[in-house]
């Protein structure tokens, strides 16, 4: 992958994360204790502040490499399961194409990861309710060989439908699980988060085909 291209979605993803750690905590001191927004952009800063040197690498290792930092900087129960995305993905990115299909492939690789890390699933109110889905839908659309932006289109809003889903959840895992019934009724900061990352990497992508 391009230098240019990798620069642009760390560029995307930062802003996107600075734009709206408001929004995270917000949401995280209604059903968790309202650090995830800090978490987020303490990692993105230090993902911002290597923005040159990972340019230069090749996707995987660049991945791997931003998922190091997010371990190191982002904390919480957020740190090592985005942590652990990033660097089953960069794995995975060496050993096959970046095409659709490859990046599907890709991403359900890194999905695992937060599986076995979170012991967790999708349907527990978590960041896994958008990458589950928004992973299916890359899947999906690419074995039915839609156009780039169809492909696109359709994982932004399998991921927005995703983070609407978490309101009427109850949270079985993290911290807002310790509140029961009475997480139920709000989004979860981690889904919101991953929508936000996602949406930010399609608008880079989207200008690209
Ligand atoms: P903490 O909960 O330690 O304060 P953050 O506030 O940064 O950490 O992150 C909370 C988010 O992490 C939740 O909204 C949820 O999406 C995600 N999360 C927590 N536990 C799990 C888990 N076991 N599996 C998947 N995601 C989880
Ligand atoms: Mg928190």
């Amino acid at each position: 992958m391009a230098p240019e291209l990798i620069g642009r979605m760390i560029d995307a993803t930062c802003a996107a994360i600075e734009g709206n750690a408001e929004l995270l905590t917000r949401l995280d001191s209604a059903i968790g204790d309202g650090d995830h927004g800090h978490n987020m952009r303490r990692g993105f800063q230090e993902i911002a502040a290597q923005r040159e040197q990972l340019a230069q690498l090749p996707l995987g290792q660049a991945l791997q490499k931003a998922g190091m930092a997010l371990v190191m900087k982002v904390g919480g129960a957020s740190g090592p399961l985005y942590g652990s995305l990033l660097m089953a993905m960069g794995k995975a990115a060496g050993e096959v194409p970046t095409d659709a299909q490859g990046l599907a492939a890709i991403w359900a690789e890194g999905v695992e990861a937060v599986k076995r890390r979170g012991k967790s699933e999708a349907g527990e109110k978590t960041m896994l309710d958008v990458l589950v889905p928004a992973q299916g839908a890359l899947r999906t659309a690419a074995a039915d060989g839609a156009a780039p932006g169809e492909i696109l289109a359709r994982v932004r809003s399998a991921a927005e439908d995703g983070l609407v889903a978490t309101k009427p959840m109850q949270a079985t895992k993290g911290r807002a699980s310790y509140l029961g019934e009475r997480s139920i009724g709000h989004l979860d900061p981690g889904a919101q988060s991953s929508a936000l990352l996602i949406a930010a990497v399609c608008d880079v992508l989207e200008r690209e085909v």
